[in-house]
């Protein structure tokens, strides 16, 4: 099969490689698309601490292409279009046993991230990739492979949403208008809340409005705090999501969070540096400031359940299409601050 391997930090070839086998109660995935995600993008420079060489891409979708011998032929055959859940959890840890699989202890030591002996990543800029069949969900056939690929990000927000506990009415701010900030707003406003958008390009501020934003903040005319309890009486906002990688708007937005509230770390930060907050306003109004990391099993389930069920289209934040032999340009553009999602194509 080809693959895209990352050799070392900005150096890439696409190699014939030996397409892997399956074990029993595996099943071999054909990639159709497979979306580049900003940790993609640091991977690829380098701006981590991971083993090469390496295949990326963490955001893919496909058909069954082969099944194992103990693979449930009533429940899944080939041709189907299907997703993995991503993380290798270890379904025996303190937190896969309390429901909480992505934050599995052995995930960090998967050869995801260090394979000394060999090829390390998700395994998704390639043509195959093995899945074992109980980390399956499986998509109705009419689903594009385009709104697939969207899948563990719309996981990660469904996540980072249910961090919250969202009231019809409440007041939600959301920072960033990214893809992913974005797709918050899209569920914060299926929960029935009132949602705020911070984001410095217009165009993006456009765009949330476009898909039912209520109103808009420009960080850069206006103090993002102040105009947000301008537009709250004064009391901030119930629950904020913060998606970008600024320490200083991370402060920023436990300042904006109501008496009360949640905030809710959803972008990692870089460059991770202490963020001064004060905790005599955690404690004096019970602020609640959380994180949302990789999606759980219950996340990426709702997820399929939205796209599939046409609730999300999320095809309104696919910036590109890139055929994956033109990954440098799909990375380019990727690379660039203002993009949405660029997604790599696997055959037609
Ligand atoms: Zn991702
Ligand atoms: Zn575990």
């Amino acid at each position: 099969m080809k693959a895209i391997i990352l050799n070392q930090p900005k150096d890439f070839s696409i190699k014939d490689i030996e397409t892997p086998s399956i074990k029993a109660d595996e099943v071999l995935i054909r990639i159709r698309t497979s979306g580049i995600c900003t940790n993609d993008v640091r991977d690829f420079n380098g701006d981590c601490n991971y083993s090469y060489p390496r295949i990326g891409g963490h955001e893919y979708c496909g058909t069954i292409a082969k099944i194992g011998d103990e693979v449930n032929s009533s429940r899944f055959h080939e041709g189907q279009k299907v997703v993995q859940y991503i993380i290798d959890d270890c379904k025996e840890c303190y937190f896969c046993k309390h429901g909480e699989e992505n934050i599995c202890e052995e995930h960090p030591n998967s050869k995801i991230f260090h394979n000394p002996d060999g090829l390390s990543g998700y395994g998704g800029f390639a043509e195959y990739v093995v899945a074992k069949a109980e980390d399956l969900f499986v998509y109705p056939e009419e689903t594009s492979f385009e709104k697939m690929a969207f899948t563990e990000p719309l996981a990660c927000v469904v996540n980072s949403i249910e961090r919250t506990n969202i009231k019809f009415g409440d007041d939600v701010v959301v920072i960033g208008g990214g893809t992913m900030g974005l797709l918050h707003v899209v569920l914060a406003k299926m929960k029935g809340a009132r949602v705020i958008l911070s984001e410095p390009l217009e165009e993006r501020r456009e765009k949330a409005l476009s898909l039912g934003c209520d109103d808009v903040v420009n960080p850069i005319a206006e103090d993002a705090v102040t105009a947000v309890k301008n537009l709250t009486e004064g009391r901030g906002a119930l629950v904020v999501f913060n998606t970008t990688a600024i320490p200083a708007i991370a402060a920023q937005a436990v300042e904006m969070t109501a008496p009360t509230g949640t905030v809710v770390m959803f972008s990692s930060i870089h460059p991770n540096e202490p963020v001064p907050v004060d905790m005599g306003a955690v404690h004096s109004y019970q602020k609640t400031i959380t994180g949302a990391v990789s999606p759980t099993i219950s996340s990426f389930h709702q997820a399929v359940q939205l796209i599939g069920k046409g609730l999300v289209d999320p095809t309104v934040f696919t910036e590109e299409i890139f055929d994956y032999q033109d990954f440098d340009k799909a990375i380019k553009t990727a690379s660039k601050p203002d993009t949405y999602k660029v997604i790599l194509k696997f055959g037609e």
